[in-house]
């Protein structure tokens, strides 16, 4: 076995992200949750407010848990205690560097340990990860592969099963101090909840992919032979079918190859054209009675200025372009769309139908929003009116859906809050409709 030096050990590797690639960080708090959605009943992302979520902060405080580790040294077998090592460094996101120096420390004070030098043997790492990697516009993309996921999930298959998988894509800031961020591609089972979600690949730079093919092609190519054939493992047939594309409005439109969600030909169902506002200075959407778009007049190119680009998506078999990406995100479109520039507005008299709230009233808003005691199940408290810019979607969907009904009426005025009220109402009606289906 050969050392590995320390400059072999960047410092900037954990453990657990070499070593389990397969996993997504816990405090990625992106989760699946089921919300029925027009004749698909899909399944949505809930995110704590944010589009993205940040990685965990490698941890190395748990001395007690690494001493009564050491403790045990002579009194179990090496395998266990090996394998108790390698627990932890994985628990606490033991850097390399440090697991090594600790692997040096323990093998020059016990003769008989039978420990590695190297912290990646300990870990059993993944090897030629390199060969995985690659260059594309924007960043680098590694790949992981749906059919590595299974084989791994699905290691003691022994009946032919089928499964229906929702594919995630998002990004992901790494560093609050720097514009790197993660494009992962995540999949789920549908029905399965006790299958964690998979790493299908995972796209690495300092903005998102600039071009959605390269991208998109490993995920594709693999696709379409396991959409064809399945999978087998253990002799038995795994039988896959994509049941739905779970994103954001910007990773949608993206994904698809189409313009924005904001844009004058930005509905992803139907052929509605917008108008900008210069009142308001937005979009908006004046006629609602427009034919639906549909996979075969998408895939014939006919929406005019909605395409933007080709997306290799439109490979797979058997996937319908427009109803198998849903729609669902009132995070971009509610609650950091329509509730953030309400209040702006009221605030600036941006929206070109009030006049601007007077410094008093702006005042009392504020007051009324940081003296607000909240229900001890929303763990959020809200911040003045000043910080309309870095809220968070949570602190607004907070305001929509139980403090601004409260606290607005005696601010705003009547007009006006009649048009907030309708919102509310809308929005609940809506979430009501929902849940009956
Ligand atoms: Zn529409």
């Amino acid at each position: 076995m050969l050392a590995a030096s320390e400059e072999d050990l960047s410092s900037s590797e954990t453990a657990a992200e070499l070593e389990n690639p397969c996993s997504i960080p816990e405090a990625n708090d992106c989760q699946f949750s089921s919300t029925n959605l027009d004749e698909k009943s899909s399944t949505s992302f809930e995110e704590d407010g944010s589009s993205f979520h940040s990685w965990s902060e490698p941890q190395f405080h748990d001395d007690e848990h690494l001493s009564a580790i050491l403790e045990n040294l002579n009194n179990k077998p090496m395998e266990k205690f090996s394998d108790n090592l390698k627990e932890w460094a994985l628990q606490y996101n033991i850097r390399h560097k440090a697991l090594g120096k600790l692997l040096l420390l323990l093998r020059d004070h016990y003769d008989d340990v039978n420990l590695p030098i190297d912290p990646r043997t300990l870990l059993g790492s993944p090897k030629n990860t390199g060969s995985r990697c690659s260059s594309i516009s924007g960043g680098k993309y590694w790949h992981q592969g749906l059919g590595n996921c299974l084989r791994c999930t699905f290691k003691d298959l022994s009946s032919d099963i089928s499964i229906q998988l929702n594919i995630n894509i998002d990004g992901v800031p790494l560093h609050k101090s720097s514009r790197a961020q993660f494009w992962p591609i995540l999949a789920n089972i549908h029905g399965m909840e006790h299958v964690k979600p998979m790493v299908i690949g995972i796209f690495c730079g300092q903005t998102k992919p600039l071009d959605v093919t390269e991208y998109l092609s490993p995920f594709v190519n693999e696709m379409i032979p396991l959409l064809q054939n399945g999978q087998t493992i253990n002799g038995c047939k795994i039988k896959i079918n994509i049941r739905c594309f779970i994103c954001d409005s910007p990773a949608r439109a993206f994904l698809k190859g189409v313009v924005n969600f904001n844009g004058i030909h930005g509905c992803l169902k139907c052929t509605t054209e917008g108008e900008y506002s210069y009142i308001s200075r937005t979009v908006v959407f004046p006629n609602i009675h427009c034919a639906l778009r549909t996979d075969t007049e998408f895939r014939r190119k006919i929406y005019g200025k909605h395409h933007k680009e080709d997306s290799p998506i439109l490979k797979l078999p058997g996937f319908d372009i427009i109803k198998d990406i849903v729609i669902a995100d009132p995070l971009h479109l509610l609650e950091l769309g329509v509730m953030k520039r309400c209040l702006i507005g009221w605030r600036d008299g941006s929206l070109g139908f009030t006049a601007k709230l007077c410094g008093r009233e702006i005042e009392k808003l504020s007051a009324a929003l940081t003296s607000m005691k909240l229900p001890l199940e929303i763990h959020r408290s809200m911040r003045g009116i000043d910080c309309i810019a870095f809220r968070k979607g949570v602190e607004l969907r907070i305001f929509l859906n139980y403090v601004g009904v409260v606290i607005l009426k005696d601010i705003l005025d009547e007009r006006v809050y009649f048009h907030f009220l309708l919102l509310f109402a809308e929005k609940n009606s809506f979430q009501l409709n929902q849940k009956k289906i």
